[in-house]
């Protein structure tokens, strides 16, 4: 993928203590090669190294003293810069909000849609509506169903009306008249551009005049998300791109050459199936992505907003008093899993996604754990200093487990509850510390 390719190109310049104009020219020469293959239109590639070559050569990159890291942050910033430079939010002035989704199939809109209508709702205090327009299949009026409940967001869809223009102006209405702030506007695409769909969408667009028009695309198609992104733009003129399925092979060539061809900001990405798998999209932090760095300070922002602070202050009492059991184990396994899958972490980590590449981390890393656990007694968890070889048996026996596994869990929890303790102690201040640098 693009990292490895890069990480090549720039390990060609690290192995030099010096670095001399044919190196800099042969390093750039791979990092077109890496964004050609992902899938980065010909020209803009061309450009973009043409671009950083003359910057190197205007900042004198070869005397400085180190030139690696110089070029190295030229071609990061350029490639912020290719994306968009600065963050841009979603525009949510209109009472309601009006937004309207649009894309291909399976691009992930009706995914996309929730997840923005559970952001919209936790995390800027709105009411948000959501509105099923996919009027070709019931199972996609069910599909946005499904969604809504799990986020307890309301769904509004009229299944025996197969006017989408109709559907969504009385949604609208639907939304004033009950107090709703933001209305989403889910919409049916086709597996490849057509008339009929365009048509379509265009007419709905007309009709409701969103305050913000959206297209989703799927980061995997590469090249042909940039077509798909022309030809939407060309006839809706959207206000901002949606890039989904960051988690999986992901191709940046996408977000690199959607900005370039469209003009258009990316303003989120997707990066799971699950409802909290969305991220505001920031061009420098892609740009580091991308370089191989990883996206570390999208993953401590994300840890912090899962963090329940009240739960924190309960177990650190808990520890204090030497009360930390099972049960307290167990919720902090759940703070972690609110973070999303372990894999979109792993991920995230610089260096991480690149050591484990070749072992397979299983969805529900914890689930064998989870089992162990409620297969104790509550006693056994507030005191797990009862759980004798007996006992050990019987909660394998229960959990579907094996003893060694029980075993293991005992002792990490051993372990887990005196490192904790050490960090509360006198020393702990110096030991946080350590562990910070
Ligand atoms: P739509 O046809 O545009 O409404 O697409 P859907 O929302 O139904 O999504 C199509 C498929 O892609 C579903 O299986 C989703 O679960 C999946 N999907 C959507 N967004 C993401 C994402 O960000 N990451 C991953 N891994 N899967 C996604
Ligand atoms: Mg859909």
């Amino acid at each position: 993928n693009l990292s490895d390719k890069l990480d090549k190109a720039f390990h060609i310049l690290k192995g030099h203590g010096k670095i001399t104009e044919v190196n800099v020219a042969e390093t750039l020469k791979e990092v077109r090669r890496a964004l050609l293959d992902a899938d980065v239109n010909f020209k803009i590639a061309k450009d973009f190294t043409t671009k950083v070559k003359e910057k190197a050569i205007g900042q004198n990159v070869l005397t400085t003293l180190q030139p690696g890291q110089l070029l190295v942050k030229l071609v990061k910033d350029e490639l912020t810069e290719l994306m968009g430079g600065d963050v841009a939010g979603v525009n949510l002035s209109g009472n309601p909000t009006v937004i309207l989704m649009s894309g291909l199939q399976g691009s992930g809109k009706t995914t996309f849609s929730g997840k923005l209508a559970n952001y919209l709702q936790t995390k800027k205090g709105k009411k948000p509506l959501l509105v099923a327009c996919d009027i070709y299949r019931p199972a996609a009026i069910q599909q946005l169903y499904v969604v809504g409940d799990s986020i307890a967001v309301e769904v509004y869809s009229e299944p025996e009306n197969k006017n989408p223009v109709e559907i969504a102006q009385n949604a609208i209405k639907h939304a004033k008249a009950n107090g709703f702030n933001v209305v989403i506007v889910d919409t049916a695409g086709r597996l490849a551009v057509d008339e009929a769909m365009m048509t379509e969408i265009s007419n709905v667009h007309k009709a409701i005049q969103p305050h913000e028009t959206l297209f989703v695309v799927d980061s995997m198609t590469g090249q042909d998300a940039v077509n798909t992104a022309k030809a939407f733009n060309d006839r809706l003129n959207f206000d901002g791109v949606i890039l989904t399925k960051l988690d999986g092979d992901t191709r940046g060539g996408a977000a690199i050459s959607i900005k370039s061809v469209v003009n258009k900001p990316i303003k989120f990405v997707g990066t799971g199936e699950k409802m909290e798998a969305i991220d505001v999209f920031y061009p420098d932090r892609m740009a580091e992505r991308i370089l191989g760095m990883g996206d570390v300070v999208s993953l401590v922002e994300r840890a912090q907003e899962q963090f329940d602070e009240e739960e924190a202050r309960k177990i650190q009492k808990k520890i204090a008093k030497n009360e930390f059991g099972f049960d307290d184990f167990l919720s902090q396994i759940q703070q972690v899993k609110k973070m999303g899958n372990m894999k979109d972490l792993v991920g995230m980590i610089p260096g991480a996604s690149k050591a484990m590449k070749d072992v397979e981390i299983e969805d529900d890393a914890f689930k064998h754990i989870e089992a162990i656990i409620h297969s104790m007694t509550p006693k056994e968890r507030s005191k797990p200093a009862l759980i004798d070889v007996k006992r050990k048996a019987r909660i394998a026996k229960g959990s579907g487990t094996k003893i060694e596994q029980v075993n293991q869990l005992m002792k990490q929890f051993d372990q887990m509850s005196k490192m904790m303790k050490m960090m509360q102690g006198p020393g702990g201040k110096n030991m946080m510390k350590m562990m910070g640098n």
